[in-house]
């Protein structure tokens, strides 16, 4: 008998997840006897389901809205690199002398990246300072990531102000945390812009963003995906400026889990990317 692999994504809502779709089409492409199931979790059932893995039942799985810092909270052992980020969403097992225990990792700072490198290689010799716009978990993820990789400040600029400078101070590394309104003063030296706020979703955009005060060479980046061109990487475009779509950090953060559960590590492939996009 063929023993498959189950894997699952959990949140709350769960139905519009494309990590079905994504890892299926590796499942698939790699002929891995395995299965990925989105189910749904309300709050108060995700402890009971997290034990599910330590039964065997799972060999691991991604984790959603609202789940991300409860998981971190839950798991048994925390990657090193990610523990800072307080919100984890991805879990696999990890053999452990009583049995099984589960392991929680980030995987968005690391599919930020991945990303970057694909659609911009060397982007990051260009970028002294960044600018990252927004503060809630994405940003979180978004910002330690380009303190791994840019030689100088990382500046978060968040409506709630507050909200920008607590992220700082909670993260090592060159952060700072501004309200919206610095933008005009520090975008002339970023070279690197991300939008991580939900402005862009149903072609939303930012009140008042003077894009043309970012140096002519710089990168612009949206983690917002759909839609696919938001009216901040439309607009960045129109000024002559390279941008960045978010689909493919959707994409890469899938990797490591995918690599963990099933022991393939897989490609993100233009034929991926042409499958997903076709559903937003
Ligand atoms: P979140 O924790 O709810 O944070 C939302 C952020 O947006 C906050 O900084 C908030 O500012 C800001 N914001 C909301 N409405 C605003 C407005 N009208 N004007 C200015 N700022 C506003 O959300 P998240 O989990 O970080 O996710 C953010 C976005 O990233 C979502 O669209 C999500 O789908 C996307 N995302 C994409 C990927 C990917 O793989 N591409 C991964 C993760 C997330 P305040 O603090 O002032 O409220």
């Amino acid at each position: 008998m063929i023993h498959v692999k189950k894997a699952f994504v959990i949140g709350h809502p769960i139905k519009h997840s494309r990590s079905p779709l994504i890892h299926r089409h590796w499942l698939d492409r790699y002929g891995i006897a395995g299965s990925y199931e989105p189910i749904e979790v309300a709050p108060d059932e995700l402890a009971g389901f997290l034990d599910r893995i330590r039964a065997g039942e799972f060999v691991g799985g991604n984790v959603t809205v609202p789940h991300k810092e409860e998981a971190w909270r839950l798991v048994d052992f925390r990657d090193l690199d990610t523990d800072h980020l307080k919100a984890f969403n991805t879990l696999s097992q990890l053999p452990a002398a009583d049995g099984i225990a589960i392991y929680g990792q980030n995987t968005d700072l690391y599919g930020f990246l991945a990303n970057l490198d694909q659609q911009a290689p060397g982007w990051d010799a260009g970028v002294e300072n960044a600018i990252v716009l927004g503060a809630g978990g994405a940003a979180r993820a978004v910002a330690a990531a380009l303190a791994l990789r840019v030689s100088g400040r990382v500046r978060v600029l968040n409506r709630t102000a507050a909200r920008a400078e607590a992220l700082a101070e909670d993260l090592p590394g060159g952060i700072e945390g501004y309200g919206l309104d610095r933008f005009a003063t520090l975008a002339p030296d970023s070279q690197l812009l991300v939008n991580t706020t939900t402005i862009g979703m149903h072609g939303t955009r930012f009140d008042d963003l003077p894009l043309d005060r970012l140096p002519k060479t710089a990168l612009v980046t949206d983690i917002v995906y759909v839609p696919l061109l938001t009216p901040l990487l439309a607009d960045a475009r129109h000024l002559g400026l390279r941008t960045v779509d978010g689909l493919g950090m959707l994409l890469h953060q899938a990797v490591p889990g995918f690599e963990a559960w099933f022991g393939t590590r897989p490609e993100v492939t233009p034929e991926l990317r042409r499958i997903i996009e076709a559903t937003l």
